[in-house]
């Protein structure tokens, strides 16, 4: 492409609309526009992007027997009702009508589609596996749309589904894929890591998510360096074992705490840590009051009391709620004399003597023992924190951030079964198929790679995402002798299959190479004050090594150069 008479568009100053990096950087460079909060424009050098992590995708989807279909965004909202999802997305999914007054929803994610499918092509146990994949548009109304491609209200996923006869069918095929995304991310060049997940509003039993590390990641990995034991933040587990205190239990006290609410508070009144404490917390989940007891430093982890409980909604109950089953104003429940069941966490046991609301305002007991309330149940229900350590090996733990790129899910039958859906054996009985969903955001991997490969000048792409291989830049274009060498330099390396960018601007030489680095392209060749004697200059965009190259040598050299720039040590 000739930048001259094209759409060509960067700033020299930062966007004061966006917060990260790579937000930043694609806007700077023109390869994106914000339309409004989390939705954004792929400008032609954006889209030529997007269009190369697709086809990266594509091959190796392909390469594993997945055939690519296209499904609507437009879905009856029926459909969700039916599987059960509709609840489960709330208000993340747009809901909208069409002219009859017929409920639709813009699709959030595929599954229903695709069993919708498949159930055409699985009549018996002879037509497994299946696999199908597209690149489409979802959409999620996000409430906290940021760092630009990050997080989306509008994207572009690539969704993939898997259909086997049984469990182990389903392993073969999850295993598959699971390699075909490690391929996808080391050719798009990510410094990535696999962890163990939440399966949450997909539902199932494994989940596994491919994540960017980056600085900005908005999940925390949890990584034990030792075993190799890696999850996310959500469902890591703690490794506490039972070890009773052995402090000697002294009678508890009921002691006057005038505004001393929060953990803080109570314990500079007391002149005690907040390990001493332990908050309990009032939870109304599906419906149901529930207390949990965490010690005074640590935080309740929603998502493991989701599955201790078996629930869908866990939030916390209303100030009313508190205030009527405490019989005290907030910040002062405690587990004595609760008549709500009280679920602690495995922590707890080790403790004596410690600091709990009163369930009357403005009072605390203090030596408070286990004996002096009833527990339900001790279970893990705590977020671990980077002082715990790895639960299979007792190595200490390392924290990352990560964008999460890529998930991978093993459903099982959940679905076969919820939508009604079997096949017939080999002993002539009906059966429900083993399901898994493999999800990559296309715009993330773009995000993650730029916030992973950049420096105070701009983007630095590797030859996989970049938009073009190499730039031609004239210093002078208006020198008829360097003009003409560029445009035939241009014209020869396109003719060998050679994406070129051709920055043909009557710019200031200073203008046009500080533009090629913003965007990053991997190689420029600089036509310039040597261009009479047929010598350009070629330059890495990731080092600054200069190395001149006389066009005499021919072209096959050239093009040899310019296709290592990934692996040039410089
Ligand atoms: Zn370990």
């Amino acid at each position: 492409m000739k930048v001259k008479n094209s759409f060509f568009s960067t700033m020299k100053e930062d966007s004061s609309s966006e917060e990260s990096i790579s937000g930043n950087l694609l806007t700077r460079s023109g390869m994106i526009k914000k339309s409004s909060a989390g939705v954004y424009i792929l400008l032609p050098l954006g889209f030529k992007i997007s269009q190369k992590v697709e086809k990266i995708i594509r091959e190796e989807m392909e390469a594993i027997g997945c055939q690519e279909v296209l499904m609507p965004a437009l879905i009856p909202e029926e459909v969700f009702i039916k599987s059960g999802r509709r609840d489960n997305f709330g208000s993340d999914m747009f809901s909208l009508k069409d002219r009859n007054d017929k409920p639709m929803v813009l699709g959030p994610s595929h599954e229903e589609m695709f069993i919708m499918v498949a159930a055409m092509g699985i009549k018996s146990y002879k037509d497994f596996p299946l696999n199908l994949f597209q690149m489409q548009t979802k959409f999620r109304d996000e409430t906290r749309p940021r760092y630009g491609l990050v997080r989306l209200k509008e994207f572009i996923m690539k969704d993939a589904y898997s259909f086997d006869r049984d469990l182990d069918g389903l392993s073969v095929s999850y295993d598959n894929m699971y390699k075909a995304y490690t391929n996808i991310f080391n050719r798009i060049g990510l410094d990535f890591t696999v962890v163990k997940a939440d399966t949450g509003v997909m539902g199932g039993f494994l989940s596994e998510e491919f994540h960017a590390v980056t600085d900005i990641g908005e999940d925390t990995l949890v990584i034990c360096d030792d075993c190799h034991y890696s999850t996310n933040l959500d469902v890591a587990e703690c490794a506490c074992k039972l070890n009773l205190s052995t402090e000697i239990h002294k009678a508890k006290k009921l002691e006057f705490t005038p505004n001393s609410k929060t953990i803080e508070e109570v314990a500079t009144f007391f002149n005690r840590k907040p390990e001493n404490f332990v908050k309990t917390l009032i939870y109304k989940c599906d419906g149901n009051f529930y207390a949990f007891l965490v010690r005074g430093d640590k935080e309740l982890n929603e998502i493991k009391v989701k599955h201790l409980l078996d629930v869908k909604i866990c939030e916390l109950a209303s100030i009313t709620d508190v205030e009527k089953i405490t019989n005290a104003s907030v910040g002062f429940a405690g587990p004595i004399g609760l008549k709500i069941p009280i679920i602690a966490d495995l922590e707890i046991q080790n403790m004596a003597n410690f600091i709990v609301g009163a369930n009357k305002t403005d009072y605390h007991f203090v030596n408070v023992n286990l004996s002096d309330f009833k527990v339900q149940q001790f279970a893990d229900i705590r977020t671990v924190v980077s002082t715990d350590v790895c639960p299979k090996c007792g190595y200490k733990f390392t924290f990352k951030k990560g964008i999460e790129v890529g998930n991978i899910f093993k459903y099982g039958s959940k679905y076969s079964d919820s939508m009604g859906l079997y096949f017939v054996d080999e002993d002539g009985k009906q059966k429900p198929f083993s399901m898994g969903a493999y999800g990559i955001g296309i715009e993330r991997c773009i995000a993650s790679f730029i916030e992973q490969h950049h420096d105070d000048k701009g983007i630095i792409w590797k030859r996989s995402l970049a938009p073009y291989e190499v730039c031609i830049v004239t210093a002078n274009e208006a020198n008829e002798t360097q003009s003409t060498l560029g445009e035939n330099l241009y014209n020869s390396l396109m003719s060998k299959g050679v994406d070129v960018l051709y920055d043909n601007r009557n710019e200031r030489i200073g203008v046009k190479l500080n533009d090629m680095d913003l965007i990053g392209i991997p190689v420029r060749i600089l036509v310039g004050k040597r261009a009479g004697e047929n010598i350009v200059e070629v330059k890495y965009r990731k080092s600054p090594t200069v190395i001149e190259y006389n066009l005499n040598n021919g072209l096959e050299e050239l093009i040899k150069i310019i296709y290592s720039s990934d692996v040039a040590m410089l």
